[in-house]
């Protein structure tokens, strides 16, 4: 999985190109406006996936270096020329034609264009949706041979850059089904927002195990500006609730991840308590969570086993919750998050469906993270999660 930054971009994205001569979205950067002699000008287009410019001729002819993604050239009367990276297309002068970026890739080249007294460019009718569906379906980009929404396409891309994923390549058909489902169904369901929304997957994926999948997408999370602090104070967060010896492999990862990236470990300090203070403050932010509840638990405990509510309030809570970098509201949703992931805490489910109403997290917001879990985590247990809702917040 690529979670390094974009190395392709060489030259800036330029301003988005006309309407009247693009269909879908494509920028132009100006590299020379024309030499001294008035005779060519260079420029960067970059087009995302779908779009495409009308059909056109040049009076002196235009040379294409692409130089990212792909994407096609068609003359009029002629099969489409499939074009990817390092492939130079040189125009004739006067010939009609059309180019632009594949359905499911976005699409980079220069542009040298001569000019002459009657321009560079004529600009013709629009290339319709049926002549450039006709182009893609007669062609496979041996990488991007599946067929995903422009939805999906744009929420991947949003979080995972120019990525080129292998299981397109081995599994196209699970791809262009898991895909089209979590990047594009399951997403018009989120109210929680691209950040929160991969903050619960990093969490569940610690509390699933899944350790490979955590690495995408504590990048993904990155990308999508989930700070370092932030994530890493989820890992942190997964300590008391799913215990050392499942987090232990996540915390390499995470530092693993965080430092390709070159930040500096250790981040900044979070901790507000001492030996002196965690226990009253732990206490303090319990009781603001969960209530008299707290109290209760503390008084009706069996003598033999007060000393668990007592690590509960100090430890659990007094360490590692009353810790700065993730607001209570957060890390409440955290918690649920993993605990949903867990599949075997249901009681601890429905405690903290309740803390998080206590904090500001109504039925919707857990419904949403249920929703946004499932790709991840499955039916079974998202149902389980349902089910706890549904008891402790029945619909209205
Ligand atoms: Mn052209």
């Amino acid at each position: 999985m690529n979670t390094m930054p974009n190395t392709n971009v060489i030259f800036p994205k330029g301003e988005k190109a006309s309407a009247d001569y693009f269909t879908g979205t494509a920028r132009v950067h100006i590299l020379v406006q024309q030499d001294e002699t008035g005779n060519y000008a260079v420029g960067n287009v970059v087009f995302e996936p779908g779009c495409r410019n009308n059909w056109h001729t040049h009076p002196a002819g235009q040379i294409l270096l692409v130089t990212d993604g792909n994407g096609f050239y068609q003359e009029k009367g002629k099969p489409a020329r499939m074009l990817t990276k390092g492939d130079v297309v040189v125009i004739p002068s006067s010939v009609e034609h059309w180019h632009g970026a594949a359905h499911d890739s976005s699409f980079t080249h220069i542009v040298i264009t001569n000019n002459t007294s009657q321009g560079a460019v004529t600009w013709l009718a629009p290339v319709s949706d049926a002549e450039y569906n006709s182009v893609q379906s007669a062609h496979h980009f041996e990488e991007d041979s599946v067929s995903l929404t422009e939805t999906a396409i744009r929420n991947h891309e949003e979080i995972f850059p120019n990525h080129k994923s292998t299981l397109k390549k081995t599994d196209p058909e699970l791809i262009k089904v898991f895909d089209n489902f979590a990047f594009d169904e399951v997403i018009r369901y989120d109210t929680l927002g691209t950040k929160t929304r991969l903050m619960a997957i990093v969490a569940s994926t610690i509390a699933s195990q899944a350790l490979t999948e955590f690495k995408v997408m504590a990048g993904a999370a990155l990308n999508a500006g989930v700070t370092p602090v932030e994530l890493k104070e989820i890992v942190y967060q997964a300590v008391p609730y799913i215990g050392i010896a499942k987090v232990f492999d996540f915390l390499h990862a995470v530092n693993d991840v965080l430092q390709s990236r070159g930040i500096q470990l250790p981040l900044e300090k979070q901790s507000l308590t001492n030996a002196d203070t965690r226990y009253e403050q732990g206490l303090k932010l319990q009781k603001e969570i969960f209530g008299d509840m707290i109290e209760k638990l503390h008084s009706e405990s069996p003598e033999d086993l007060l000393h668990i509510q007592k690590f509960l309030s100090s430890n659990c809570f007094g360490d590692y919750l009353t810790r700065t970098g993730l607001d209570i509201q957060k890390r409440e949703l955290l918690t649920f998050a993993m605990l949903i992931s867990l599949g075997s805490a249901e009681s601890q489910v429905k405690a903290h469906i309740r803390g998080n109403v206590n904090v500001g997290n109504d039925r919707a917001v857990l419904v949403s993270v249920i929703t946004q879990l499932l790709p991840y985590i499955g039916y079974p247990l998202s149902l389980n999660a349902l089910q706890c809702i549904n008891e402790i917040l029945p619909h209205e």
